[in-house]
């Protein structure tokens, strides 16, 4: 086994998301393994820009009220202990809410390419009012 050299937090890069996001790596073990592990703290309003995951991503909420969206106009809340399925190749995007600090764990695969990534995410799709819970 090996124990890891802590790996600093690092500013979610300006081109790919909106506000002030910040993430600490939690697993990226090297090949074969293909798990993918992050902690991301979004400031009150920041999100990522629209993305996909080729082999989807599981998003588990720490802390704050997260709001994901998907390109249909559905938009959901999720509270702390609550996980939201973005499945292989499904458009999306996630971040904090309006008001508060929002903390998630995502989880995917990395094969080859972690996400392919399109436009910011308008002020109008992410103030989209909520759809459905995600349950
Ligand atoms: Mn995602």
């Amino acid at each position: 086994m090996e124990l890891l050299d802590p790996i600093p937090s690092t500013r979610a890069p300006v081109d790919l998301f909106t506000g002030e996001v910040w993430f600490d790596v939690v697993a990226a073990p090297p090949a074969p393994a293909r798990l993918r592990a992050n902690l991301v703290r979004f400031a009150p309003g920041a999100r990522t820009h629209w993305h996909r995951h080729p082999g989807g991503q599981s998003l588990h909420v720490t802390q704050g009220l997260a709001r994901i969206g998907t390109r249909d106009g559905r938009v959901v809340e999720a509270r702390p202990g609550e996980t939201v399925w973005c499945p292989p190749g499904e458009w999306h995007w996630h971040g904090a809410g309006r008001d508060a600090f929002t903390e998630h764990l995502a989880l995917w695969e990395h094969d080859g390419v972690d996400a392919e990534w399109g436009d910011a995410v308008s002020d109008r799709e992410y103030d989209a009012p909520t759809t459905e819970d995600p349950r």
